[in-house]
């Protein structure tokens, strides 16, 4: 095991710009996951602690300066805040791969791409447009827009710091403030947020955290009447469960869940460049990775070939120590999540071909390590196919036809993301467009406008953020008729 320097050895809340203590004083244990020995403690909130937190969010909310601030003094904060987080570079990505496992090199670009998100909520703020309708000598409509209030934001814990972000910029960009409840399994990037906020001049209260277990401080964010909005990111189930108890006061909510993305390879692909997508696109960041192209349907024709020598990239990916520059694939998150994912291997080697990888690397006695799983030859019933895994897993099923292949790219619950890949344009635009999914990527992966709608359908998710789409959810529109 190889730490970072200077690790806390406490990860506190902070309410109302104080770093504090649990009321109850329960704490749980943080394991970083290449050894699974516990590295530090965090504060364990419950409803008093939300409560807190909730009640220091009001009260920036609604005497503080933060709503009524006009978009430009918000937007210079926003600036300093993607300057101080980007001024953390190092720290971020030691700290990240350290707490989650992920390759030192993928972590190292989390930083600019969670500065990005607020210069770029800091622009759109400011560049925004209200609305007006006149119907001459008779009426004018005009439209504001308001921030909803305490905004409750629940994230994972994959890439935690980034998706933290990617609420917490909108979120403040739109006036309003937050409570932010980090997944327990990867708490400690987190702490980075209070220096960060300060540094850039957030008024005390805008931004509030309260670590815990989801049951109990997660329940507590969404059961509280004074949070009209929870915007969440994790599993499908749990969202479930949030959609049911965030009923009880029609809460507006944002839930991006998971996925299990299809890339579809036609034979006339450019196969060099859609190997190399789909390899990177289920073995980087762990395959801990909601857009993760797990499920490569091949047409038949180049099947063999593409099976082939998919599983010989697969293994040959360098997996090692999370802090090791040549690691490719890391330790995945948590025993717990390792447990799982091992299951789905052996439950793979049941219902398909192994084709690569599905054991523990053989230099790496501990630690939570897979080697890049491949399996060939996976039917549209197996729950490998159907299931989500979140790991470095993927299967590889053949296709005859289009119409096969975008029923199989259909025949799942989730919807969140799909690839295609064909040198037919004609094709490709038909099929992007029938895939069931909110996002689809052709002849390309991974990067998208940050103006695009992010989100999914199906399983996976409720609502789209991205853009205006994320002001939309937290700062809804208000309209106010004048008769002339
Ligand atoms: P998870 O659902 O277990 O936990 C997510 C967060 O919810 C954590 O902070 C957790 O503490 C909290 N939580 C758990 N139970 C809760 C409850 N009852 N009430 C309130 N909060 C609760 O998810 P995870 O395992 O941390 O993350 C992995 C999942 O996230 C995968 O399914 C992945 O696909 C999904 N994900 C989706 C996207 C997307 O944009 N669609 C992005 C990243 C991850």
């Amino acid at each position: 095991m190889s730490s970072p320097r200077n690790l806390p050895k406490r990860l506190p809340h902070l309410i109302g710009g104080e770093l504090t203590e649990s009321v109850s004083g329960a704490e749980f244990e943080v394991l970083e996951p290449a050894s699974n020995t516990v590295y530090t403690t965090a504060a364990a909130g419950r409803s008093e602690d939300v409560d807190k937190a909730v009640r220091a969010a009001r009260a920036a909310f609604t005497e503080g300066p933060w709503p009524g601030m006009a978009a430009r003094d918000r937007a210079r904060i926003l600036y300093r805040i993607g300057e101080a987080v980007e001024a953390r570079e190092e720290r971020l990505a030691e700290l990240e791969s350290f707490d989650s496992g992920l390759p030192i090199t993928q972590a190292r670009g989390q930083a600019r791409r969670a500065a990005e998100n607020f210069r770029f909520f800091g622009d759109l703020i400011v560049g925004l447009h209200e609305e007006a309708y006149s119907v001459p000598g008779t009426q004018l409509n005009y439209v504001l827009r308001k921030p909803a209030g305490v905004a409750g934001l629940i994230t994972p814990w994959n890439t935690p710091f980034m998706l933290e972000s990617w609420k917490l910029a909108p979120a403040l960009a739109a006036g309003c403030t937050v409570v932010l409840k980090p997944a327990e399994f990867t708490p400690l990037s987190a702490s980075l947020w209070s220096d960060i906020f300060a540094e850039a001049g957030l008024p005390d209260g805008v931004f509030n955290l309260v670590n815990g277990i989801g049951e109990e401080a997660g329940q507590a964010l969404v059961d509280h009447p004074d949070v009209p909005l929870i915007s969440f990111t994790g599993e499908t189930t749990t969202g479930k469960t949030i959609m049911r108890r965030a009923a009880e006061h029609l809460k507006g909510l944002s839930m991006e869940l998971g996925g299990k993305s299809p890339v579809v390879v036609f034979a006339d692909a450019d196969l060099d460049a859609a190997l190399d997508s789909a390899v990177f696109g289920v073995f980087s960041l762990n395959g801990e990775r909601c857009t993760a192209g797990s499920r490569v349907l091949v047409q038949r024709e180049r099947y063999a070939e593409f099976a082939a020598r998919f599983a010989e990239r697969a293994s040959r990916v360098v997996v090692g120590p999370p802090h090791d520059p040549a690691t490719e694939v890391g330790a995945l998150v948590h025993p717990e999540h390792y447990e799982r994912v091992l299951g789905y291997v052996e439950l793979g080697k049941r219902e398909a071909t192994l084709l690569a990888g599905g054991a523990r690397p053989e230099h790496l006695a501990t630690g939570n390590y897979l080697t890049p799983t491949v399996f060939g030859d996976v039917g549209p019933d197996a729950r490998i196919f159907n299931e989500e895994i979140f790991g470095p897993v993927v299967g590889l099923t053949p296709f005859d036809t289009e119409e096969e292949a975008i029923r199989l790219a259909n025949d799942v619950s989730y919807g969140l993301a799909g690839y295609v890949w064909t040198s037919d344009l004609r094709r490709g635009h038909r099929v992007a467009g029938a895939i069931e999914a909110g996002m689809v990527w052709l002849n390309s992966h991974n990067i998208r406008d940050l103006r695009t709608p992010f989100g999914g359908v199906k399983s996976s998710g409720v609502g789209h953020e991205g853009g205006w789409r994320s002001i939309d959810f937290y700062a809804p529109e208000h309209v106010v008729h004048v008769s002339l």
